[in-house]
């Protein structure tokens, strides 16, 4: 890991920069000598950072019918920005769907970006032919979580290993063997396993094996898509380790896709979090951990297991799905599930109280409010018909189906509440989402925050900028308009 961020290792100290791929095609192929020698001098100078991606943004089209009209757009990755640098590992963290596998997918054009730019070495990736492509892909490995499902069961791991080898042109078998065997030790194993068969290798080995393939290669930057998350913990430490190893020995740039926030730690100078399709924090690893400026990224720590109590984001609770990427919420993408969304000014609300009204009202403004259902389990739980729960029970059964006291403590806002149900009871949903859309309305449901600086000294979206515990804190000015 490199201990500077702003910084990467200027040079590898041996290592699958073996002699490297004698590609026909490649003009800055490294040689066919057989000496451990690599050049990792950047093209683009000592100040353009190995890879820089800017506005990177895919959408899948939604269509329909017969001339497959576009009806909608699936917008897995929005306009994201962010940087790896030579020696540096990053960290793309986020949860399941939230578009950090797109993002990687997108940016080694495995899948064609839908705008934005990716210079990799100093070069627009995006702009690249099928050949300039073709030496790309040999310079940028991906490493997929499950590798057992990228090896053919009938080829020996020096095959396998010495596939891209054969692809980007090398044609000297014994070469390629003995490239194969070193790259083999570098990650752990016995130059004796490429005789093996992966049936015969556990998933720590198997996952050293897909590390070694993408080594092999001799590549700059290396993007590991869930590198452990289908391993034992007790090996995943073990990866771990060795990806640290290897990206500090070849002097690579690593790009870690992860959902876990203690993998990230483990082996990442910098992360970005990512929710629906954006960034919303990024940091060096340790500013993030002690520091976390966006209440998402509060929640993913919240998750960890930490053995200081006491510090922040140990008690948040994040619930609810991350929204659909077809139709992101307005304003903070967030402040559909976000703890900490900020209060109207006026009312004094118990913030997880405030996180209930709001859940109320976003699912009211969702269509997906059920009065009938709310009546049958109040029913079911009370044993008599539905048709005979009078009308303050059907309200009470909504407020419990939110956490919601039976009474606000602050008047104004349980005199507002209290329209809200009657209008409820009486079938009236649009009545009741209205009156709270307009007593309640909070900066966070109509402004997007942008990736801004705050006091910690690194960047997150959100309008709290900097008073992150505080309940109800007002936003910045300047902030909200
Ligand atoms: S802008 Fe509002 S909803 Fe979004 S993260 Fe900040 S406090 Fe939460």
């Amino acid at each position: 890991m490199a201990d500077d961020v702003g910084g990467g290792k200027p040079s590898n100290t041996g290592g699958a920069g073996h002699d490297a791929v004698d590609s026909a095609d490649s003009a800055s192929a490294t040689d066919s000598t057989d000496t451990d020698s690599t050049d990792f001098a950047d093209p683009a100078g000592p100040v353009d950072p190995l890879l820089r991606v800017r506005n990177l943004t895919k959408h899948y089209p939604i269509t329909e019918g017969l001339l497959a009209r576009e009806v909608g757009r699936v917008r897995a990755v929005d306009g994201i920005d962010f940087e790896v640098r030579r020696g540096e590992t990053v960290g793309l963290v986020g949860e399941s769907g939230c578009g950090k596998s797109t993002a990687a997918t997108s940016l080694l054009r495995l899948e064609e970006p839908t705008a934005g730019e990716v210079r990799f070495e100093g070069e627009e990736v995006t702009e690249y032919d099928a050949a300039e492509l073709k030496r790309f892909r040999r310079r940028a490995q991906m490493v997929f979580q499950d590798p057992t499902s990228s090896f053919d069961p009938r080829m020996t791991i020096g095959e396998s290993v010495a596939e891209p080898l054969v692809v980007h042109g090398m044609t000297d078998g014994e070469r390629r063997e003995r490239i194969v065997r070193g790259v083999l030790e570098r990650v752990g194993l016995s130059a004796d396993d490429a005789d093996r068969y992966p049936h015969e290798l556990s998933g720590g080995q198997k996952q050293r094996v897909g590390l070694a393939r993408g080594l092999v290669v001799d590549p700059s930057l290396v993007v590991a898509d869930e590198p452990v998350s289908a391993l034992d913990v007790s090996i995943q430490a073990e990866i771990l380790s060795l990806l640290d190893d290897v990206q500090e020995a070849f002097g690579l740039g690593v790009l870690l896709i992860s959902h876990d926030l203690a993998v990230v730690r483990e082996v990442c100078d910098r992360v970005a979090v990512m929710y629906l399709g954006e960034i919303v924090e990024t940091a060096p690893t340790d500013e993030l951990f002690e520091d976390p400026q966006h209440p998402y990224t509060r929640a993913l720590l919240g998750s960890i297991p930490r053995p200081d109590p006491h510090r922040r984001g140990s008690a948040v609770e994040l619930t609810g799905d991350v929204p659909d990427p077809s139709d992101p919420p307005a304003g903070c993408r967030f402040h559909t599930r976000c703890p900490e969304v900020i209060q109207p000014d006026g009312y004094e609300f118990e913030q997880s109280v405030w996180r209930g009204v709001m859940d109320l009202r976003v699912r009211l403004r969702s269509g997906r409010f059920d009065d009938a259902v709310v009546r049958e389990t109040a029913a079911e739980a009370d044993g008599v018909p539905a048709a005979e729960l009078s009308p303050e029970r059907v309200a009470a059964a909504v407020r419990e189906e939110f956490d919601l006291p039976a009474e606000l403590g602050d008047d104004d806002a349980e005199r507002v509440l209290s329209d809200a149900m009657s209008a409820l009871v009486d079938g009236e949903v649009e009545t009741a989402r209205e009156r709270l859309a307009e007593s309640f309305g909070t900066v966070c449901e109509t402004v997007d925050p942008p990736l801004d600086a705050t006091p910690a000294g690194h960047e997150a979206a959100c309008h709290l900028h900097g008073e992150p515990t505080e309940p109800g804190a007002a936003p910045d000015e300047g902030r909200a308009d």
